[in-house]
């Protein structure tokens, strides 16, 4: 596109925001441009900030009749490269659409903007007796649009299970315009094939979502207790596992000494181990006795300290993945010993044998994925567990998804964006 139109094309957009969310000067769109690791940095014409669904359309039809590729953004928190603008597309935040809904007693939900973070969402609910299933470290930026487009899933879906299944309901908006709604809240229904179901986990690719209709949870009698466990192996870890478990996560000694040193956190336990394993029980879990164990609330820090911790430490390549739960030990194993260059940290969420593996200061990132994915393979894994598929992943989702799904997910692709303006660079790109 000429500079030209380009300018034609952005007053447009201005003439539906108005020119003070319409973002050009590079300081205002640096947020926008990078990713949240720093490993990914774009460029675009402009971010614009639409303040209602009524704007994303008007946006959507400008830059579809112009063949302007969109990537939507929420929180900008994504850690696969998937939420920022690599070929200079227009930059859509999603963030002003930030209205929270009554709850809804009866149906047990409530209707949000996708601009809404998690946290808020989750405070919405506390106050009304109630609890959103998902929670994230990064819950605070998050938005409900972003870990719907990603399916993220956190440290609960032991419980809860993933986003999908907090999601009743949705409102989005395709390339051409065409808003597609349900938000009834009602939690059965039986109409036939769910258009809408299909944009989670589609990350930007098929839609923009607007508003989500979610499940709400009643609140537990009682405080959950919090213990950390230190196991010589995985395997031992997954022995606590019981009804009674909210979430259970691990984390390796190299994370912990990261998060003591980085955080001038105390040392929880008195002796060392290779894992660590955080439990969130109802009830006392079941650890043995003579566990190396320590109860307290305030463990969850060491565990949510590490993302931020090891991004402190430089660029980290973040692999997101998961292997069968009898493999998980000789998954850990193999990957400590596959030759990445830098140090390699694990964590990770336990109980779906969800592993991420972030490598600080190794060989070049594309050596680093290849080695690890085709370990995942190997493993009978799966590639991408909860942070989705991206730019990151691109290549190696091409290579392993069954052809005949994949020849699916074109015609999907084609059907609802003939022109890939959404989101051009993930799942298809290059
Ligand atoms: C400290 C930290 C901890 C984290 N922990 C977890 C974890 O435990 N589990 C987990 O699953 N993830 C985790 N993440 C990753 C991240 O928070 C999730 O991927 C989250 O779902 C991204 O939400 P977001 O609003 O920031 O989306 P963004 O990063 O802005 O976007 C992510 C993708 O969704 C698309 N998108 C965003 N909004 C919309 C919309 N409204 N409509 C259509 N597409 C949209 C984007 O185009 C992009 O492809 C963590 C990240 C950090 C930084």
């Amino acid at each position: 596109m000429t500079s030209r139109s380009e300018e034609a094309v952005l007053s447009a957009l201005r003439e539906v925001v108005g020119e003070a969310h319409v973002l050009v000067e590079p300081d205002m769109v640096a947020g926008y441009v990078r990713d949240w690791t720093g490993r990914w940095t774009g460029h675009t014409a402009a971010v614009i900030r639409p303040g209602s669904v009524e704007e994303v359309q008007a946006l959507l039809r400008i830059c579809h009749s112009a063949r302007m590729a969109v990537v939507p953004q929420g929180g900008n928190t994504g850690l696969v490269g998937g939420s920022v603008p690599h070929h200079g597309e227009i930059v859509l935040s999603l963030r002003r659409l930030d209205q929270i809904g009554p709850i809804d007693t009866g149906k047990l939900s409530l209707t949000v903007g996708a601009g809404v973070t998690i946290g808020s969402v989750q405070e919405h609910a506390r106050r009304a007796g109630l609890r959103y299933g998902i929670d994230l470290a990064s819950r605070d930026s998050a938005t409900i649009g972003g870990t719907i487009a990603t399916n993220a899933g956190g440290t609960h879906v032991v419980s809860n299970g993933d986003t999908r299944r907090q999601v009743l309901g949705l409102e989005v908006v395709l390339a051409d315009g065409t808003r597609l709604s349900r938000l009834d809240g009602m939690s059965k229904a039986s109409l036939g094939p769910d258009p809408l179901q299909m944009m989670v986990g589609s990350e930007g690719t098929l839609g923009v979502i607007t508003a989500a209709r979610l499940r709400l949870l009643p609140v537990e009698a009682g405080a959950p207790m919090v213990v950390l466990v230190a196991v010589e192996t995985l395997g031992e870890g997954l022995r606590f596992l019981g009804p009674e478990v909210r979430a259970i996560e691990f984390f390796d000694r190299a994370c912990l000494e990261a998060v003591i040193e980085h955080r001038g956190l105390p040392k929880p336990l008195s002796s060392e181990a290779p894992f660590y394993v955080l439990i969130e029980s109802l009830d006392p879990p079941r650890v043995p006795e003579d566990a190396v164990a320590v109860v307290d609330r305030t463990l969850w820090a060491y565990r949510e300290s590490i993302t931020e911790t090891i991004n402190g430490l430089g660029v980290p390549v973040k692999l997101d993945v998961a292997v069968p739960l009898d493999r998980v030990d000789g998954f850990a194993i193999a990957v400590k010993d596959l030759d990445l260059g830098g140090e390699t940290y694990l964590f990770g969420h336990l109980a779906e044998g969800n592993f991420h593996v972030n490598v600080v200061g190794g060989h070049d990132p594309e050596a680093v994925v290849d080695r690890v994915l085709e370990l995942v393979v190997g493993f009978d894994g799966v590639i991408a567990s909860e942070h989705g598929i991206g730019v990151a992943k691109a290549d190696w989702w091409r290579r392993t998804t069954e052809p005949a799904i994949l020849e699916f997910q074109r015609r999907v692709k084609e059907a609802l964006d003939p022109d890939r303006t959404m989101n051009p660079s993930v799942f298809w790109g290059d």
